[in-house]
């Protein structure tokens, strides 16, 4: 509801009190012409001796105070009914317009969540004929955020309104288009001729969504991206709760994949998200229990034959749900906020095992993109080699290109601070992302490594073979190490020692191994441990 000023509260109250004055008034004149009549009744009941010309003119009076009496009460009626009616139907517009602003959305005019809940709940209590249905949309936009930061909420507001509109004006008679808050929108569409059909309007919503926006006298040459959930009735859920969990389902979904795109709602989504959410309440227990592993694999000097250092991986092995890769989990970890104390926990683990080995073997620790965002990241890493007592320039960061550019700047700080201390950064999975020269210049790196999958498939494709000759050129030209990933074959390993890439790791010399079996390595002189 709009606030009323200072100034409207107080000619509010002022006109309260002039009709109370106004009515006090005329209480009081009424009451005076009551007593006159009173007191001239009075007179001319005791004063016997007047004439009759006197007592003519006594009763004429009398009659007439009487009618101006009545009149008097006339009025005072009339005017406390109109004054009734009149606040009858301020109490009226003001509950109508209490019941406009709760179910509507101020910004878009849209109707609001409630309001798109109490439609939803009537569409679902007449379900449509066979081979129709209804289809609830959830819309979440792409990087709105974005939006607001470069442009300012005023403009980021009229975005949503334009949004808004076009919505709206998508659907048809008797749909709903609301907005649920923030940067999400809901379609309801009633009695659609099926799935092609709500998958038609989906597209339909991306394709006006993608055309540029213009706001106030700027054209925003930027479309808005969308991701679009979409579950159906009767066919997935017949009540307002689970088609809207279902739909948001299938969005979270569709908000995976990178741009616009819609997902239907299917079954064996919902059996995932409730095993990820066991692994969620299971990986708590574990971090906290300590059951979390660190395994090593080595990284070989192919040419000697020696393990320059290990890369640390984590491991977990649930009690009734088995292996679990860190593939699964990891970003588990990330998204429920577990991955700063994995992270702490793990590479805490991993120090005080490398403080074993010789001083020159190195120890190779990942980072997930995520954390690199988080401007302390640095300093924990440097309270845990202190406190473990492993020396800066023993440990070295693997980051993907993914996480540079989530956010340069964090990323440039956090980077910076870890280098000037003597910690080395690694760029992992290269060649699979930006594989971008900027990166590779910008960021101060000390080290590639060469993606698995073009090591995997150089023998077999050339287009791989010729990305590996490159990569390693690139190497060489910025003065980065380069290191190749899954190096399962002698042939590989050959061809790569050929080309230059003496740095290797992969199944081809042992797959990751408990700290003791590590151990073992470098005190055996790193000879080459095959895979069990
Ligand atoms: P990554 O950093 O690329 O790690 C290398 C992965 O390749 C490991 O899988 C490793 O076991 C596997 N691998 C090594 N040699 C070969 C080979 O010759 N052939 C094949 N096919 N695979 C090989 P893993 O241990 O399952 O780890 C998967 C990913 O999980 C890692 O990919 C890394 O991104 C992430 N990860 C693992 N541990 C951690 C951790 O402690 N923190 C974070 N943030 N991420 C981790
Ligand atoms: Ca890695
Ligand atoms: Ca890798």
């Amino acid at each position: 509801m709009t606030p009323k000023t200072f100034s409207q509260r107080l000619s509010a109250r002022i006109s309260r009190h002039r009709a109370a004055y106004d009515d006090g008034f005329f209480i009081f004149a009424i009451l005076l012409v009551a007593s006159f009549i009173f007191f001239e009744v009075h007179v001319f009941k005791t004063e016997k001796t007047a004439s009759l010309t006197k007592a003519t003119l006594e009763l004429n009076e009398i009659m007439a105070l009487s009618a101006l009496f009545c009149v008097g009460l006339v009025v005072y009626a009339g005017r406390r009914l109109l004054e009734q009616k009149r606040e009858l139907t301020r109490r009226i517009d003001a509950e109508r317009e209490a019941r406009v602003l709760a179910l509507e959305d101020p910004l878009t005019g849209l109707p609001n969540r409630r309001r798109f809940d109490e439609c939803l709940n009537a569409a679902l209590a007449a379900l449509p004929g066979a081979q129709a249905t209804h289809a609830v949309l959830l819309l979440d936009l792409n990087g709105f955020k974005r939006i607001n930061d470069v442009f300012g909420h005023a403009d980021g507001d009229d975005v949503l309104s334009i949004i808004g509109s076009r919505l709206a004006g998508l659907v048809r008679e008797g749909d709903v288009v609301a907005r649920l808050g923030g940067d999400e929108f809901a379609l309801l569409a009633q009695h659609m001729s099926g799935p092609e059909a709500a998958a038609g309007l989906a597209l339909r919503v991306i394709e006006a969504l993608n055309a540029p926006v213009r706001v106030g006298n700027m054209e925003h040459a930027i479309g808005v991206g969308v991701g679009i959930g979409i579950a159906l009735a009767p066919r997935d859920a017949t009540t307002v709760s689970e088609i809207m969990r279902k739909a948001d389902i299938a969005l979270y979904r569709a908000k995976a994949e990178s741009g616009s795109a819609m997902r239907f709602f299917e079954a064996e989504m919902d059996a995932q998200v409730r095993e990820r959410s066991v692994i969620e309440r299971e990986l708590r227990k574990a971090i906290a229990g300590g059951d979390l592993r660190v395994a090593y694999q080595p990284q070989m000097d192919m040419k000697t034959g020696r393990a320059v250092g290990f890369e640390a991986l984590a491991r977990w092995t649930h009690p009734t749900l088995g292996e679990i890769p860190p593939d699964r989990f990891i970003p588990i970890a990330e998204d429920s906020g577990l991955i700063r104390e994995l992270t702490g926990k793990l590479l805490r683990q991993a120090c005080r095992d490398a403080r074993a080995w010789p001083s020159d073997v190195a120890l190779a620790f990942n980072i997930s993109p995520l954390e690199l965002k988080d401007r302390t990241l640095g300093l924990r890493i440097m309270s845990i080699l202190a406190e473990t007592g492993l020396a800066p320039n023993r440990l070295e960061i693997e980051i993907t290109e993914s996480a540079l550019v989530r956010d340069m700047d964090a990323a440039k700080d956090v980077l910076g601070a870890l280098r000037d201390a003597g910690v080395r950064i690694a760029l992992d999975d290269f060649g699979t992302g930006y594989s971008s020269h900027y990166h590779l210049r910008n960021f101060k790196l000390d080290k590639i490594k060469i993606d698995r999958s073009f090591i995997e498939s150089m023998a077999t494709d050339p287009e791989s073979a010729a990305i590996v000759r490159a990569l390693v050129g690139l190497g060489a030209g910025l003065s980065l190490e380069v290191t190749a990933e899954g190096v399962e074959t002698a042939e590989q390993e050959a061809s790569l020692i050929e080309q230059g890439c003496s740095l290797g790791q992969g199944y081809r010399f042992s797959a990751a191994v408990p700290a003791a079996q590590a151990m073992a390595m470098v005190a055996a002189g790193a000879k080459r441990v095959r895979r069990a």
